[in-house]
């Protein structure tokens, strides 16, 4: 297959539906929130101190460096977030608060490029010393994304400099010449950014740098010094080990999924991006089996990842729990950019489709409807009394909250949903792929010409979905078109001729023809009320069914059902979906049979009793949902009579 190539999000608009009220949501309230929260002025929150460090920084302030070694990374996200919405509508308002920060950062550059401000502020004697934690690069790499898209979005180029002046001492420090460092930052991220900065800037080194950072990864053991540690006390010990960093082995080498699972996720996307834009053949038996490896084996049915709070990792293959799991916002995030890497890189269904299960689940859980509260963990069950009393628990939140002192979360979300579009289609010299369903106007080039292309639809609600082309370069060219892989039943027709769906490509149906203005396609995805059932290897979801509808994963809540979630079992015969009020527009909820099994009347924990069953129903919400109506139970596995 060949490979095809991303498309601006400029080029994409978004003009109705859900991700329209997402993106609105994210103009209007999330990015002016947040940047309340990185100024600390959210009364009651946690404060973030990430903008006051800055000004510290550039010296227009006195004050002590406060807040999480990476606090500067927030920024980086939150500017990367409002530079996607500016690319939607430019706000002069939010531009101006933006180019004064930009002169902040400027200021705070030290003379040789350096940019980071706990180190600036607080211990500049400690300067690339501590690459295990240090979180230097992790910090310059989101805000480079940041500086990126800012330019991309309003040609603004004084942010894209500066970085580029921070990327060029990378570039100075660190290689393999005469007196330069071999090292690398224990949180990738710089990796993925520098691809992302030579695309913008056309400078070669940033790339090479790139590769050298993921090339020399495992190979030097006294890199990652956990000694050298700065901002934590140093404790060695089983789970903060080499595959931590997924430092153990070489990349090439590596099989398995392990350690910290954002920082997984982001060298992995950084390894794609190397396949990709250098075409280095040896990195995909790694990238296939590591991808193989988390989504058949350690991927939550909400594109979760992460099923151990301590040190935020990976485990093994099979061990889900529901409740105990960490599942950060940002590593389903990252599993989104990835599989969008590998989208790229080899147009395969199986690739968005794990990035339509991540996106609409693991990472739109981490934020509230109305933008301004958020989930850090994403269990796939909380019982809040439970959950506020046990030790193993407390990673848990039961209640969306206002802030994080850690708060990496909150603004990748943000910037996660301001950029929706570009996930949508990409193009190769003779195909447009459409890979994600939103209502919405494309530019797209093909043929040498553009394609315009209207979709009109009310995903993910209801799975039909009408496009209408436009503007239409001349010659044969393919239309792909993604089916889903938990679509039973397609239908798909051109100007009202129907065609044949079983034939795809990569679970893509390619629609090969010479197209003309007007033309319109019209595609069907039956939406059933689908069960899924675990792995049998898997122990806590054994027997237990997850409902599935779209792409939306379901969950039940004690908002609608009462508490004791666990003693409903469902069946999806007779399921109906329904139009539900207070969820957002054109949300729906689904009413499913069930039976409540009590074990009564006896007080003790065990009975040689028969249960008795009540017919009753359960009504679900999407999981992505949960946790806007007050504190209560929510669960996505529910028992059931058959099994
Ligand atoms: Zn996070």
């Amino acid at each position: 297959m060949k490979p095809s190539v991303a498309v601006s999000p400029k080029a994409v608009q978004i003009t109705g539906g859900f991700w329209k009220a997402k993106q609105d949501t994210v103009a209007r309230q999330v990015i002016p929130y947040q940047w309340k929260a990185l100024n600390d002025e959210i009364p009651g929150a946690e404060p973030s101190h990430s903008v006051e460090n800055f000004r510290i920084a550039a010296g227009q302030k006195k004050g002590e460096y406060l807040g999480m070694i990476f606090q500067d990374s927030d920024l980086g996200k939150w500017i990367e977030a409002a530079a996607f919405s500016l690319m939607r509508t430019r706000d002069p308002a939010l531009e101006a608060s933006i180019d004064e920060l930009v002169e902040v950062i400027g200021k705070a550059q030290q003379p040789d490029g350096y940019l980071e401000t706990y180190f600036s502020v607080k211990a500049p004697e400690k300067r690339w010393t501590d690459f295990a934690m240090g979180h230097e690069m992790y910090c310059g790499g989101h805000l480079i994304e940041g500086a990126v898209a800012y330019f991309e979005a309003t040609g603004k180029r004084s942010f894209l400099d500066i970085m580029s002046r921070y990327a060029d001492h990378l570039v100075a420090t660190f290689g393999r010449g005469p007196g330069q460092r071999i090292a690398f930052d224990g949180h990738p991220e710089i990796e993925l950014a520098l691809y992302k900065l030579a695309a913008a800037t056309g400078r070669n080194a940033y790339r090479e740098l790139a590769r050298f950072f993921v090339d020399e990864r495992g190979r030097h053991p006294e890199v990652l010094d956990p000694t050298k540690i700065i901002a934590w006390p140093y404790k060695p010990d089983l789970w903060n080990d080499k595959d931590y960093y997924q430092d153990h082995l070489p990349v090439r080498e590596q099989r398995t999924a392990t350690g910290h699972s954002v920082r997984a996720m982001y060298l992995y996307t950084a390894m794609a991006d190397q396949y990709r834009h250098d075409n280095d053949q040896t990195l995909l038996p790694a990238l296939e089996a590591l991808w193989e490896n988390v989504v058949q084996s350690q991927m939550y049915v909400t594109g979760g990842l992460g099923s151990q709070a301590t040190a935020e990792r990976f485990t093994l293959d099979y061990d889900l729990p529901s409740d105990t799991s960490y599942t950060e916002t940002c590593a389903a995030i990252g599993l989104v950019i990835w599989a969008w890497r590998m989208t790229l890189a080899n147009p395969d269904s199986r690739y968005a489709d794990v990035l339509e299960r991540a996106l609409y689940n693991g990472s739109l859980g981490g934020i509230s409807l109305d933008g301004t509260r958020y989930f850090y963990v994403n269990p796939l069950e909380v019982v809040p009394s439970v959950a506020e009393y046990r030790e193993d628990l407390k990673h848990v939140k039961t209640s969306r909250v206002e802030w994080f002192g850690c708060a990496c979360c909150p603004p990748n979300i943000a910037r996660t949903i301001a950029s929706f579009s570009q996930y949508q289609y990409s193009a190769s010299s003779d195909t447009v792929w459409v890979h994600q369903y939103a209502e919405g106007r494309a530019e797209l080039p093909v043929n040498g010409g553009c394609v315009v292309l209207q979709q009109t639809t009310e995903y993910p609600w209801d799975g039909r979905v009408n496009f209408t082309l436009g503007q239409v370069p001349g010659g044969e060219w393919s239309l792909a078109v993604r089916i889903p892989d938990w679509c039973e039943a397609v239908h798909l027709a051109v100007n009202g001729s129907e065609v044949d769906t079983a034939s795809r490509n990569k679970g893509y149906v390619m629609l090969h023809r010479s197209w003309k203005a007007g033309d319109v396609v019209e595609l069907e995805l039956e939406m059933k009320v689908q069960a899924l059932r675990s792995h049998s290897r898997i122990r806590e979801t054994f027997g237990k069914i997850a409902i599935q509808r779209g792409p939306l994963v379901w969950c039940a809540e004690e908002a609608d059902n009462g508490p004791d979630l666990h003693q409903f079992l469902v069946t999806v015969e007779g399921a109906r979906v329904e139009a539900v009020e207070n969820l957002g527009p054109g949300a729906r909820r689904l009413r499913l049979s069930a039976v409540r099994r009590l074990v009564e009347p006896s007080k003790t924990a065990y009975s040689t009793k028969r249960p008795q069953d009540t017919v009753t129903e359960v009504v679900l919400v999407p999981y992505h949902l949960w946790g806007n109506r007050g504190k209560g139970e929510m669960r996505v596995w529910l028992g059931t009579k058959f099994g």
